[in-house]
């Protein structure tokens, strides 16, 4: 079907989105995921974690939803208990599954910002849950964005460095073919960030983490991408890069270390 590229496109309404608060990049102290009482619009609530409905829907023709992943304002996934990160991805999973099934959307999008340049404005760890009505994200994001030189390869658990980013240099794709395995992806994807945050470059604190599922495929793809200023060339030309392969044979070996350490023993390499 051919794509129309003027409708191709998200609205964002930035008179509504001044005055949303921001707890990254301004010096606020209230914090509205702390103030559990006055949440409004709660969907559904599983211990500490709260699914609601975004206060500021600042994009057209979307749902907005959010899920509030913890009472510690400043917990992080990388640094959860292995219990309590598989507890969360359970109920997000689920929950994206929930609004993807309520087939009035085109698509519906899952993701988590960590960090200052990571475009999330609320320190308070939490993930979205967005659905599109006349935005398909696939029409841009391709199997072929999950390729790349293996990291780990496991049983139901593939992870690599894109050879065909979407943006450029590392993201790393987490690909899960095999659900029962949830518990251990779940483990490797805290490794990576916890990675991205504290042993890839001195003083990147940013990353994202985004969800992805294809049409007739039945795995879970997982991108987990470092956040720096975007590269010009991409900003001007969509041209991705790639890091020359001896750097990232480096970071290859690096991550794939950290992984054998911290993760299941049982993979393989
Ligand atoms: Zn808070």
């Amino acid at each position: 079907m051919e794509q129309d590229p003027l409708k191709h496109i998200l609205e964002y309404n930035l008179d509504l989105g001044k005055n949303k608060p921001d707890t990254v990049h301004r010096d606020e102290s209230y914090c509205p995921f702390c103030d559990v009482a006055n949440l409004k619009n709660v969907i559904e609530t599983r211990g500490h974690m709260i699914w609601l409905e975004n206060a500021f829907p600042v994009l057209k023709d979307s749902w907005q939803t959010l899920i509030i992943e913890t009472d510690d304002c400043d917990g992080d996934f990388s640094t959860y208990s292995r219990e309590y990160a598989v507890k969360l991805m359970q109920f997000g999973l689920e929950k994206w599954q929930q609004v993807k099934a309520m087939d009035t959307f085109k698509s519906v999008v899952f993701y988590r910002n960590h960090g200052y340049m990571s475009g999330g404005t609320i320190h308070h760890p939490h993930s979205q849950i967005v659905a599109f009505k006349e935005y398909d994200y696939h029409e841009d994001i391709k199997p072929y964005h999950f390729t790349g030189k293996p990291i780990l390869l496991g049983d139901g658990i593939e992870i690599n460095l894109s050879l065909r980013p979407i943006i450029g240099f590392y993201e790393v794709n987490l690909i899960l073919t095999d659900s029962t395995k949830l518990s251990a992806f779940v483990n490797y994807m805290q490794i990576t960030a916890s990675y991205f945050m504290r042993c890839f470059v001195r003083f990147n604190d940013s990353y994202n983490i985004f969800f992805y599922d294809f049409p007739g495929d039945g795995a879970l793809y997982v991108k987990i991408i470092p956040r720096f200023l975007t590269n010009p060339l991409f900003v001007g030309y969509m041209v991705p890069q790639i890091t020359n392969s001896a750097h990232a044979q480096r970071f290859i070996n690096r991550l794939r270390s950290a992984l054998m350490i911290k993760g299941n023993p049982n993979q393989r390499p």
